[in-house]
């Protein structure tokens, strides 16, 4: 078992000002908490911290990280709180322990394969610090070697995550060391039978492995010598779990995997990249279709080398990487770094950086006397544009920083994003602009009620809730528009006493439409309906189709008359005492029923019902007047006329109109005029049966966004 001097000694040696008093503070904390707990080796708990924090001294780790490390378990599994953690220890380990333990609550095991890249940068993202990330590979190697303690159920899955999750972390952050014993543990664990078949095949061929190295590397120094090339020539076993994805990629078994071993020649120049190459091909034969060129041709990431493959002295196939100095530096700080070129994966030009900065990161920090002093500003938003969160099966989803639940819906589906109305997060319920954390589980909450509205346009971040939303408000508002300009070119029509029934389906319409260039009859009511095109005119060239004359119809002066000569005109009007009086309402002030009113008698023409307030009534002579009462038992419809100033925007008048429509009252007419400051003035004739109806729809239109004045007139 490790002790804590084990520990101290190493960090000395690298470190020798380090100030160890934090590291025996958090052991005898650790070993206090964790104190009676055992782990399934039947080890005292404490042995596990241990390890870990030995695991970080050999990354030539910072006290605060090794204290990190060993106080790493104690939120998770003892009584201990993070605010004593705090206090003890300081902000800094606090905020270590803190990520390791969150990062350990996540149930990454059993996700899909296609998630892992979005679960690594996930807690990636969640590390605001790198220590973090370095502390839980630390556990998790442990946690590996310890593996054959648990169930083998729980062997399965932990080996699974490691290697989906873990390993590949460990790879970007350069440790390769740690990656391959993570890969080669987790095939002893997945694939038992496949890992002894390699290990005895290799073991067998040790002795004649190790002949075979020392002939190549004999050999290819002996070329460099012999053309009088300055270079260094690098031999190396791959690890198991390189030689099984060798074995199952080709369908072969470990016997046929002649390239066990790998070689690197690092030459001083480009030119003798290429010279050493042409040495190598005519000394053995170069393997077709296996030469790369990534000098002349750099991968993305500026990973520069000549690779190929050639049949080696004793008949087998042999991997040779050739590359200068420079070029070496470069693919070990860069994201080129083994597991990236050889797993294929497609990281954008963002990660790459991001990986590339990180990696280099720890190169300098090797060369670094006093790792306190670095490590102290090593703090930093690896992803600071976007979040990761879960789903409530557990797949991750990456959103851009600031992303909302609507995002979220509509990421799942279109349909989902339009009937979003809420959503949970982490069980809790939160409002459709709630902006997603890193981490959170995310439920939508829809209703077939809900539907887009313009305002979820402030606040969605992702490209693809944008468009639909926008798609939906065009198609709702075309909708709303088309159903408006038919019925305000009915009105219009019905004036001038046409009430042709599926008027829009005659050919008559559709001869207008399509004089005036409209590729529909729709879309001509949709123009009629954004107040675009005028019913007037559109009645105007109906009128000599539908074979109405102009003198015939009398137009609207014969209307009015009509509608105030009606023999039930004035009904809802009792005049005190007097009952068959002819009456008929002022069209100065268009009184209606709540209002106070007043009869005028005319000279012939019976009695005029105005407002009180009118101010031909102000003018009259007293005696001309009459009271005059709404009579509450008569259902009367009145006209009524507003005056609605807008700033203009596309669909304003569907939302009047709905509104209309849902108050019960009728249009009779609209009219709309655009001004040259760019508001709208759109005038509205309707038909209400009170002066209480009228107010309320007055006051729902005034609701309505970009409004700016409603005005009876
Ligand atoms: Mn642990």
């Amino acid at each position: 078992m490790i002790r804590l001097n084990d520990i101290t000694s190493k960090l000395i040696s690298y470190h020798p000002k380090a100030d160890i008093e934090l590291i025996e503070r958090a052991y005898v904390y650790s070993a206090k908490v964790h104190q009676g707990q055992i782990r399934l080796s039947g080890e005292s708990y404490l042995s596990h911290p241990l390890e870990a924090a030995h695991i970080l001294a050999q990354l030539k780790m910072d006290v605060i990280c090794i204290a990190a490390g060993l106080l790493h378990d104690v939120i998770e599994d003892t009584d201990a709180e993070i605010t004593e953690i705090r206090d003890l220890f300081g902000e800094e380990t606090a905020n270590i322990v803190d990520g390791v333990t969150k990062i350990g609550k996540m149930n990454f095991a059993n996700r899909e394969q296609r998630q892992a890249e979005n679960v690594r940068k996930m807690i990636l993202a969640m590390s605001s610090d790198i220590r973090v990330i370095l502390v839980k590979l630390a556990d998790r190697l442990h946690n590996m070697r310890t593996l054959g303690f648990q169930p083998e159920a729980k062997q399965r899955l932990i080996a699974t995550e490691t290697l989906d999750i873990y390993a590949p972390l460990a790879g970007r952050m350069g440790i390769n060391w740690i990656k391959s014993s993570l890969e080669d543990l987790c095939l002893f664990y997945l694939e038992p039978e496949i890992y002894a078949n390699i290990k005895d095949a290799t073991a067998q061929r040790k002795s004649e492995m190790n002949a075979f190295m020392d002939k190549v590397k004999r050999d290819l120094s002996a070329k460099l010598a012999e053309f009088n090339i300055q270079g260094t020539v690098k031999a190396r076993q791959k690890h198991f779990y390189s030689i099984y994805k060798k074995m199952s990629e080709q369908n072969l078994t470990v016997n046929q995997v002649y390239d066990i071993l790998a070689f690197r020649v690092i030459v001083n120049s480009i030119k003798e990249c290429y010279e050493v190459l042409g040495h190598i091909h005519s000394v053995w034969k170069p393997v077709q279709g296996r030469f790369k060129d990534y000098v002349s041709v750099p991968k993305g990431n500026m990973y520069q080398s000549l690779h190929t493959t050639v049949i080696g002295p004793i008949g087998q196939r042999m991997e040779i990487q050739i590359r200068t100095w420079d070029m070496n530096k470069v693919a070990m700080s860069g994201i080129a770094a083994h597991w990236k070129y050889k797993e294929g994966s497609i990281a954008t030009k963002a990660d790459e950086r991001q990986f590339a900065w990180l990696q280099q990161l720890l190169d300098w920090q090797k060369d670094l006397k006093d790792p306190q002093e670095f490590l102290e500003s090593v703090k930093m938003d690896l992803f600071p544009d976007e979040v990761y969160v879960f789903t409530p099966k557990g797949d991750v989803k990456a959103f851009p920083k600031g992303a909302t639940v609507v995002d979220f819906a509509y990421g799942i589906h279109s349909e989902v994003g339009k009937k979003c109305m809420g959503g949970k997060v982490n069980g809790k319920m939160v409002p459709i602009r709630y902006q997603l954390k890193n981490g959170n589980i995310v439920e939508i909450i829809t209703s077939q009620k809900q539907h887009p509205s313009k305002d979820w346009l402030k606040f969605v971040k992702t490209p693809k809730a944008k468009t639909k939303i926008r798609q939906w408000i065009r198609t709702e508002e075309r909708e709303e528009s088309i159903s408006l300009g038919k019925n305000i070119l009915e009105k219009a029509l019905k004036h001038e006493g046409v009430t042709q029934s599926n008027i829009f389906k005659s050919e008559q319409v559709s001869a207008v439409a399509k004089e005036l260039s409209f590729h529909s009859v729709e879309d001509l009511a949709a123009q009629i309906g954004f107040g675009k095109v005028s019913a007037k005119q559109i009645v105007g060239r109906l009128k000599p189709k539908l074979g109405i004359k102009e003198n015939k119809s009398q137009g609207l002066v014969s209307k009015v008359v009509d509608r105030f000569l009606r023999p039930r005109e004035g009904r809802g009007i009792k005049v005190d005492g007097v009952s068959d009086m002819l009456l008929h309402f002022a069209k100065c002030c268009h009184p209606l029923p709540g209002e106070e009113v007043v009869g005028f008698i005319t000279r012939g023409r019976g009695i005029t019902i105005h407002q009180e307030t009118c101010r031909h009534v102000k003018k009259a002579a007293p005696d001309r007047l009459v009271p005059v009462s709404w009579d509450p038992s008569e259902k009367e419809v009145y006209p009524a006329t507003l005056r609605v100033t807008t700033v203009e925007r596309k669909g304003i008048l569907a939302d009047i109109s709905m509104i209309l429509t849902q108050k019960d009252a009728n249009i009779i007419h609209a009219e709309i005029k655009t001004t040259v400051d760019n508001k709208g003035i759109s005038f509205f004739t309707i038909e209400v049966e009170s002066y209480k109806q009228m107010q309320d729809i007055m006051s729902a239109i005034k609701k309505v966004k970009n409004v700016l004045m409603v005005e009876r007139i």
